[in-house]
């Protein structure tokens, strides 16, 4: 009898999904040999594609050393890997002086929600009060839901959530008016992954900075999604010119093993004491042996350069993918962070089932776009078949708004 994982598992993540057993580079294969062109990359993890063997190797070797010690000890790989990812310093005028390693995006986003409203209280006896954006995405715990404005993620759980500020996004005007000193810290995508790949204006960036700077409120970056080297740079950030005092990484950190890491400048680490956080399995050796091997080759800048370049043959693709199928109604994203705003009236969910039928996988991002993510080690001739599949469904619809 085979198994099936809807009498197994909590029903979470809706109907059947295909079973997948094996990858290779930006393909994916299922249980019954057909093969798909991966264009989300396990949802933006997959920085260096599927079976590299050189990243097995890494971790095969390190497990039969040291798996796990618990956070009571350290490791030589979390060492290394701290080491290398704060002797990286792109953003003028800050300096993140130490990080704390933990297991996903939400998790970093609460040890960045929690370490704020420490510093918070102990600069100024002020009530830690968050502000996030509109269709904002920060994760599933319940601080970091309660800055997820999303109302399919929180809508069964409203009242229990601490009090929060909703700002729009792209808004200067309402910025001006809303991030006043009331506001302990404020937690930004620099592209919103899940909210329809919109990105931040610049305006919206250097406003951001000012404001933060002179009411004295903690900006966070969540660069869960962006972060290292998807958007060409190794934070978005970088691109915006945003100055947060704190960034968190996780999705493509640990090579597709579960890692995170909250980095977070003087002004925070000055107020954080032992016992305030922790965590079991966060930053363990495997995983961190493994981060220093994608940490390295992600943020070499022949790697970067190869993102910009890969991103600009998808950007001439897609522009002219748009000027031929009339269902596209917005091309958005920078680098390899995409997204197609499909018209209205179309069905999504139905499109992206039309494309996995064809071969091509890709996910939803907020209401009627289509994200694209592929692995950052994207070859021009899978960019050509993957926009190929894309106009042989598009073509299918037309434009009725
Ligand atoms: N923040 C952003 C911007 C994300 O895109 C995500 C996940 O998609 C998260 C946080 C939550 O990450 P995780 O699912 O690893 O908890």
């Amino acid at each position: 009898m085979r198994l099936n994982a809807d009498d197994l598992l909590v029903n979470t993540y809706g109907a059947e999904r295909i079973r997948m057993v094996r990858g290779k580079g930006c393909t994916l294969w299922d249980a019954s040999g057909k093969s798909y062109l991966d264009f989300f990359g396990g949802i933006a993890v997959n920085a260096l594609g599927y079976g590299n063997k050189a990243i097995a190797k890494v971790a095969a070797k390190q497990y039969q050393k040291l798996s796990h010690v618990s956070n009571l000890y350290t490791t030589e790989p979390a060492v290394r890997l701290a080491d290398a990812i704060l002797k990286h310093q792109p953003i003028p005028n800050r300096t993140y002086e130490r990080l704390f390693f933990s297991n996903s995006g939400a998790e970093a986003n609460e040890a960045a929600l929690k370490f704020a409203a420490i510093c918070i209280q102990k600069e100024g006896n002020r009530a830690p009060y968050f502000a996030s954006f509109q269709n904002a995405f920060h994760g599933r715990t319940f601080l970091t839901l309660s800055l997820t404005s999303q109302k399919k993620y929180r809508t069964m759980y409203e009242g229990i959530f601490p009090p929060t500020l909703t700002l729009p996004y792209n808004d200067p005007s309402a910025l001006h008016k809303k991030l006043t000193p009331d506001v302990g810290a404020v937690i930004v995508e620099v592209v919103q992954g899940e909210g329809g790949v919109r990105s931040l204006s610049s305006a919206c960036a250097l406003l951001l900075n000012r404001l933060c700077n002179s009411n004295n409120i903690i900006l966070i970056a969540d660069e869960v999604q962006t972060g290292m080297g998807r958007t060409g740079t190794v934070y978005a950030s970088e691109g915006a010119r945003l100055k947060p005092d704190i960034i968190t990484i996780a999705k493509p950190l640990g090579g597709g093993l579960p890692l995170a890491a909250t980095l977070v400048t003087k002004r925070i680490h000055t107020h954080i004491t032992p016992a305030i956080h922790g965590t079991t399995f966060g930053g363990g050796p495997v995983q961190c042996a493994v981060a220093c091997e994608v940490w390295a080759r992600v943020t070499a800048p022949s790697f970067l350069h190869s993102v910009q370049h890969a991103s600009g043959i998808l950007d001439d693709a897609l522009v002219h993918l748009a000027s031929n199928c009339t269902v596209i109604k917005e091309l958005r994203g920078v680098g390899l962070l995409r997204g197609i705003q499909l018209a209205d009236d179309v069905d999504v969910s139905q499109v992206i089932a039309q494309l996995r039928t064809a071969g091509l996988l890709v996910i939803p991002s907020g209401d009627g776009v289509i994200r694209l993510a592929p692995p950052l080690t994207i070859k021009k001739a899978d960019i050509r078949n993957a926009v190929d599949i894309l106009h042989a469904v598009f073509r299918t619809y037309k434009a009725t708004t």
